[in-house]
């Protein structure tokens, strides 16, 4: 037979981190509510036939939030076989109000009372033998996240199953109440497992509505039973919900009185209380905010990030590196690359003077061409004179020089570098999978696929994991520090002000590593209207697929800057308080925020498993997509940038211009004309976006070959490039968060309302970066472009201060239904 046992507790009472040390599983442990809203299942580690089940955190069992009727919904309908219930132990009190209730389940409970470290580190003292005897079950210590007593706890759970039985009710309320309960319990008999007798009379004293219709009881019965719930609440002066709960509150005081001794009643501030102060500050807040933000995507994007992104993008997925030596290297190979640029620019500025250049291109093609074909050509261009420009990969900046023939002739006796002449030279993975292609006599084609295709496109992807490994280590360690829970505090004042609550702000949260978790985070938000807000905004938070392409653009066209990464991501915020602002005026959004209650856990020190892997699960979906979708979209990609019709022939094409892509694109880029990316290949990178937002990146990786950077800095001006990135990381999320929207919204009308209003959010962010930003910097000419710009922000300037229209309607929200009534 199988066993089942539930895991029941308050929010943040250590519930998933001794689920996933009793099942060996990998749930995500958040130091907020609403991370487990769906219950998880996992079996017992040496015994298959024990089902554990992680049930969201709960204070109570009353209707009345998502968490609530998820868990009540599993206890009362499935009815597990005993119920493990996880005690913070240094908040007993406010534990044992769900304790209290569990136990009138009349299932087996056992109590484990958690983080013993903590209460120990107080120097508080808990007699749990005493505890046991006033609730009526056993009751065990535990530190889950020290992995002692864990296995104890599972252990009594099971023996607690096996016998079937549950305790002694414990005596809560006073006479007159318990009569009444009696009453119906009475009246209850038969209909109802007998085991759940209790709970469901307590139920119908509170007139709890979801069992009232569960029961459906006859009128007369009905009207008996409110007889007795009146009578009761007359004698006591108060309505018969209060009563239960303020009599059960007696009760537990009196229980922690007599089991709970706590080391004296300091009044000094903890440690965690004197960070708060600084952290939490009314004024010092944002800064502070903006200034950890600002260093963890300066971090992983700026410094350590870029160090090792340029290895494995310009080692391992570009030339190759250097295991020892290789000094000097990197000059000679630089010189040798500007020699270039002047042979290349001088012979094409020759052809374009129409001098015929073939003869001396031949020749060169075999090496060093013969003086006297040097001079044939030289005599033909004979003063020409043309303007090259160059690159700086370091800075990023493009230098420009005048060169004549003497430039010319010069640059032709530079030779290339062989980098095994300065030290031991290790192939990239480009190089030397080309080689070997090469050397087993592998079709063109084909080496071309796995050459551009597939590694071009897989690996300008992988390049970035280092750095996006780096951002998510430090989230995570944000997180379980605790500080994270302390921001969702910091921005519910800000969201407040604009008609949302800090409730939004973990959807968002948890959005910086992928949207789809985020947007089903959403799902605690009990306000429907609040809660399409925070789904129709939560995408704008860059997702760490997103960040490839931040990094992608910082680096090749503003030297790596820290800066631009971290603008990105207050751009996201910056996006989500404005649509806050804008579409909490309209009729659909419009009321006041639902209060925001949330419990700050005291700050501690990360556990290094918890983070490690928070931060390889994010990484590993990364990779795996990598494999999977990337690799067949950039094979499909490869085919349709290589093929395409030439004069009528369908064929493989030279240049991929000319190709199938080229023209899918080029139908399309008049779109992005006036955002300043009007390239078909900005196009269909935009595009593929919607499979996976990596995909822009190993888009431009199939498409330009060669140094990814150098060409995207060559085909792109700052200005542009800014205003791709902005809209590739505000406009329509990838597919798979376009699902959970769809799953959320659980409407076709929302989902296209929120999908279109982040590509015309997107659409207008960019156009009037790059228009407004452009005619400011002399860059763009004044044009329709720029007045439809000025449209767009005379626009938004509108819905941002326009008067609130809809201030009236504040009464019916108060009213509005809770998500359990839907
Ligand atoms: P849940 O919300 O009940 O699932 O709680 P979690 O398992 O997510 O844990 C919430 C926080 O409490 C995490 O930061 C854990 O690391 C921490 N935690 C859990 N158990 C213990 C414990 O025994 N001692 C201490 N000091 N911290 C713990
Ligand atoms: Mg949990």
């Amino acid at each position: 037979m199988e066993w089942k046992i539930a895991l029941a507790g308050n929010p943040n009472c250590g519930k998933t981190t001794l689920f996933n040390a009793l099942t060996g599983s990998n749930q995500y442990v958040g130091n907020w509510p609403g991370v487990t809203v769906e219950k998880k299942e996992g079996r017992l580690k040496g015994h298959r036939d024990v089902v554990i089940q992680d049930l969201p955190g709960i204070y109570s069992l009353s209707p009345y939030t998502l968490e609530e009727v998820v868990a009540r919904g599993y206890l009362v309908n499935e009815k597990p076989n005993a119920i493990l219930n996880i005690v913070d132990g240094t908040n007993i009190e406010r534990n044992l109000y769900l304790t209290t209730q569990l136990i009138e389940l009349g299932l087996p409970v056992v109590v484990a009372v958690n983080m013993m470290d903590l209460v120990q580190k107080n120097g508080d003292q808990v007699d749990l033998d005493r505890l046991g005897g006033a609730l009526g079950c056993p009751v065990v210590p535990m530190s889950a996240l020290k992995g002692e007593g864990g296995q104890q706890a599972a252990e009594q759970a099971m023996a607690a199953a096996r016998s079937g039985q549950s305790g002694e009710h414990p005596h809560v309320f006073t006479g007159s109440v318990e009569h009444a309960i009696a009453h119906i319990e009475e009246s209850l008999e038969g209909r109802v497992d007998g085991r759940y007798l209790r709970w469901y009379a307590i139920k119908v004293f509170e007139r709890d509505e979801k069992v009232l219709a569960e029961l459906d009881l006859p009128e007369t019965l009905r009207a008996h039973l409110e007889e007795h719930i009146a009578d009761c609440e007359r004698e006591l002066d108060d309505d018969a919900e209060s009563i239960i709960t303020n009599q059960r509150y007696t009760y537990i005081s009196g229980v922690v009185e007599r089991s709970v001794r706590k080391k004296s009643p300091s009044h000094a501030l903890s440690a965690s209380d004197k960070i708060d102060r600084v952290v939490t500050n009314r004024v010092l807040a944002l800064p502070i905010f903006a200034l950890v933000m600002f260093l963890v995507y300066y971090i992983a994007i700026g410094t350590v990030g870029t160090w090792a992104t340029d290895w494995t993008n310009d080692g391992l997925f570009g030339d190759g590196w250097f295991l020892s030596g290789g000094s000097g290297y990197e000059d000679d190979k630089g010189a040798y690359e500007e020699a270039s640029t002047v042979i290349d620019g001088y012979l094409s500025a020759a052809e374009a003077a129409g001098v015929d250049v073939s003869a001396f291109s031949e020749a060169r093609e075999t090496g060093m061409p013969e003086p006297a074909v040097l001079d044939a050509f030289l005599a033909q261009t004979g003063d020409l004179e043309t303007e090259v420009y160059f690159y700086d990969d370091e800075s990023g900046e493009t230098t420009t020089q005048t060169i004549a023939a003497a430039d010319f002739t010069s640059a032709l006796s530079v030779t290339e570098p062989d980098p095994a002449d300065y030290g031991t030279w290790i192939n990239g993975i480009p190089a030397a999978v080309g080689n070997w292609l090469e050397s087993v006599g592998c079709a063109d084609w084909l080496s071309g696929l796995v050459v551009d295709g597939i590694i071009g496109g897989v690996g300008a992807v992988l390049g970035f994991v280092p750095q996006m490994l780096v951002l998510f280590l430090m989230l995570s360690l944000l997180e379980d520090v605790g500080y994270m829970a302390r921001v969702a505090f910091i921005m519910d004042r800000i969201f407040r002000k604009f008609g949302l609550s800090g409730k939004s702000f973990i959807p968002m949260l948890v959005g910086s590593g992928c949207g789809v978790p985020g947007v089903m985070a959403s799902r605690t938000i009990e306000n429907e209207r609040d809660r399409r807000m925070t789904i129709m905004t939560t995408c704008f938070v860059p997702c760490g697929a997103k960040m490839p392409i931040i990094a992608l653009f910082a680096g090749a066209l503003f030297g790596g800057s820290g800066l631009v990464a971290v603008s990105a991501y207050f751009i996201g915020v910056a996006a989500i308080i404005l649509s806050g602002i804008i579409l909490k005026k309209t009729r659909g959004f419009s009321g006041d925020p639902a209060p925001f209650v949330m419990e700050l856990p005291p700050y501690h020190v990360p556990a290094a498993r918890n983070v490690l892997r928070a931060t390889w699960e994010r990484g590993w979906s990364f990779i795996k997509r990598a494999g999977t979708v990337i690799l067949a979209s950039s094979i499909l990609l490869w085919f349709l940038q290589g093929f395409g019709y030439v004069d009528g022939v369908f064929g493989m094409v030279e240049n991929n211009d000319h190709s199938l892509l080229a023209s899918v694109g080029s139908g399309i880029a008049f779109l992005f004309a006036p955002l300043g990316f009007g390239t078909w290949q900005a196009a269909v990178a935009t595009l593929t976006g919607l499979i996976a937002k990596e995909e822009v990146v190993s888009t431009f990786g199939v498409l330009y070959s060669g140094n990814l950077s150098l060409e995207i800095a060559r085909a792109y001006t700052p200005l542009a490039a800014y205003s791709f990135m902005i809209f590739n990381l505000l406009c329509a999320p990838c597919f798979a968060a376009m699902g959970a929207i769809k799953r959320e919204m659980n409407s076709a009308k929302w989902t296209f309302a929120a999908i279109g209003y982040m590509c015309g959010f997107a659409y207008a962010a960019s156009l009037m970066t790059y228009q407004l930003g452009g005619l400011i910097l002399g860059q763009v000419p004044f044009g329709p472009g720029t007045l439809a710009a000025a449209l767009c922000l005379t626009g938004l300037l509108f819905l941002l201060f326009r008067k609130n229209r809809n201030d009236e309607n504040h009464l019916t929200i108060h009213t509005a239904a809770p998500a359990a009534a839907k």
